[in-house]
């Protein structure tokens, strides 16, 4: 299994650092924000030796120049977005591989939070950026409901057991709008329960798995009856289609404070 550890930036991102299989001193860091806290994770004996760019807000990609400048790394970033360091530019179909440390990693387009958004899937593991988050989705700032649905769909059907590395720390609060739509799904009462408990004691929520996400993620359950009718009855009208559904619970949630 892919080892990947976490590095907190700003109030509740992650800059995830993926340990080459073959030399666990040397990392590639996915969407590193802020240099700095990785300055100071590196300080504890790694070595960065590559970056990869889901999409390009700054929350993102801040760090990238001064990473770049300070260490020997290889950049890969989305073909259709302005982002710093000079990456090499991929998209869907594309592979992002880091020859020198086994490690390498498919590329999907996950448009919809922006327009270029990537993801990077490999070693059971996808990073998705701003996309899918645990038991939610990003705000969709850039593309269409039907995008975004998609993107979602996409990332919905890879291998259930897939280890999912989300940039946000939002799990619980997402948990509580999931509750709001769908009350009496079992399983994100139980995951509620944990995440609470692990964020009491200041643990990390994420990773997810693709299994978790379809069982208790509104935004991947547009499709089921539950979710339907929780959004047909918040929008005071009949729903046509998922897509419709999503707008409606996207932009519900956009809304809710619990
Ligand atoms: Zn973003």
């Amino acid at each position: 299994m892919l080892k990947v550890s976490a590095v907190r930036a700003f109030s509740d991102n992650y800059i995830w650092l993926i340990h080459s299989p073959r030399d666990a001193t040397q990392v590639v860091a996915v969407d590193p924000g802020d240099a700095r806290p990785v300055e100071s994770a590196l300080a504890a004996g790694l070595k960065l030796a590559g970056i990869l760019i889901t999409h390009r807000h700054a929350d993102h990609v801040g760090g990238v120049e001064r990473l770049a400048q300070q260490h020997a790394v290889q950049i890969y970033g989305p073909s259709n977005e302005a982002v710093p360091g000079d990456p090499n530019r991929v998209r869907e179909g594309d592979a992002a591989p880091f020859a020198g440390l086994g490690l390498e990693f498919q590329v999907l387009d996950i448009p919809g939070h922006t327009a270029g958004h990537v993801a990077y899937v490999g070693h059971g593991a996808v990073f998705c950026g701003d996309t899918l988050f645990s038991a939610g989705c990003g705000r969709v700032f850039e593309g269409t409901p039907e995008q975004m649905l998609q993107s979602l769909a996409k990332l919905a059907a890879l291998p259930e057991e897939t280890y999912v590395y989300c940039g946000h720390e939002y799990t619980v609060a997402n948990l509580n709008f999931a509750q709001a739509v769908e009350p009496e799904n079992l399983e994100s009462v139980e995951y509620l329960e944990e995440c609470r408990r692990r964020r009491t004691r200041n643990e990390a929520t994420v990773p997810s798995t693709i299994r978790r996400e379809r069982n208790v993620n509104p935004f991947l359950r547009c499709h089921q009856q539950s979710v339907k009718q929780a959004a047909e009855a918040k929008a005071g009208r009949r729903l046509q289609n998922a897509t419709e559904v999503f707008a409606v619970i996207r932009q519900w949630k956009d809304g809710f404070t619990a």
